[in-house]
């Protein structure tokens, strides 16, 4: 960027290197307004497809510089999902929904934001530890994201997180008369009905004692958080994967493969090794 004369270019952090870059189409987008006209969103769409033809690795090095340079944008949310950094993709989500509460009611808005929501749906119930499963729906909830139907409807989810709504469970209002009983109720006892509204109740009211919880919680998850940013999710293969410098002579083919698979080191070589144990077979067939 410093040089006066010639192409310029921007050195990203790596750890890994790509010997083709793929041009990453984020430049150029307009993100101080809140306003999302239909044609703006059609055109983040085209975006949004271009991403997918992207390498992991360029994804990677994208994801990373907006982690220190953070743009509050669905597409940034997008990059950090695509390049597998969870945690991230939801703080990132958690501040572009804060900012949009004028076009939340917009079909565009509320598609785009299902979409995003799918992908972590994908990606948070095989994230490797308990603590940040439990801070990302947390945060989730603090900020009132609408996933409360989809969080009702996973047992996995609700009994992951119930610790949390104890002593907070209002008593409904049909059940009156029962009200001392209803509330010592954990939330996996309620139907999925009941802890739908349960959990809009309590994540639209956000009391003293939720915000309480929330950041003591996240005091505690400051290890656990350190170690995420190093994780990254191959999405063609489901697996998280530390990052890690690759090494060995099959290094650069290897680094190559994982970039343009989207899978991790292990799924890699995996693959290579069936690809050549049939061939093994055949030239032992032939002599
Ligand atoms: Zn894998």
């Amino acid at each position: 960027m410093k040089a006066s004369k010639g192409p310029k270019s921007l050195e990203l952090p790596d750890d890994n290197n790509v010997d083709t870059p793929t041009p990453i189409p984020l430049v150029g987008i307009d993100t101080s307004t809140l306003e999302a006209s239909p044609s703006r969103v059609e055109e983040e769409n085209r975006l949004a497809e271009r991403l997918k033809e992207c390498g992991q690795q360029p994804l990677n090095a994208v994801s990373r510089f907006l982690v220190r340079a953070p743009v509050v944008h669905w597409l940034a949310v997008r990059v950090h999902l695509m390049a597998g950094d969870l945690v991230h993709a939801v703080e990132t989500l958690v501040d572009w929904w804060g900012r949009h509460s004028v076009t939340k009611e917009r079909d565009s808005v509320g598609e785009v934001l299902g979409r995003m929501l799918d992908s972590i749906w994908t990606l948070l119930p095989l994230y490797p530890t308990r603590e940040i499963r439990q801070l990302v729906l947390l945060m989730l909830l603090m900020a009132n994201v609408p996933i409360h139907d989809r969080f009702a409807s996973d047992l996995r989810f609700v009994k992951l997180m119930e610790s949390f709504f104890d002593g907070l469970i209002p008593p409904l209002k049909s059940h009156t008369t029962r009200q001392t009983y209803q509330s010592r109720r954990r939330l996996s006892e309620y139907n999925q009905a009941e802890r739908e509204s349960i959990v809009k109740l309590i994540s639209q009211k956000r009391s003293e004692q939720l915000r309480q919880k929330y950041s003591t919680f996240r005091q505690r998850c400051e290890q656990p958080l350190k170690s995420s940013s190093q994780l990254r999710f191959y999405s063609n293969c489901r697996h998280y994967e530390r990052c890690i410098v690759e090494s060995g002579p099959n290094r650069v083919d290897i680094i190559e493969a994982k970039n343009r698979m989207r899978k991790c080191t292990r799924c890699v070589i995996r693959d290579r090794q069936q690809k050549q144990a049939p061939r093994r077979s055949l030239l032992h067939d032939s002599g």
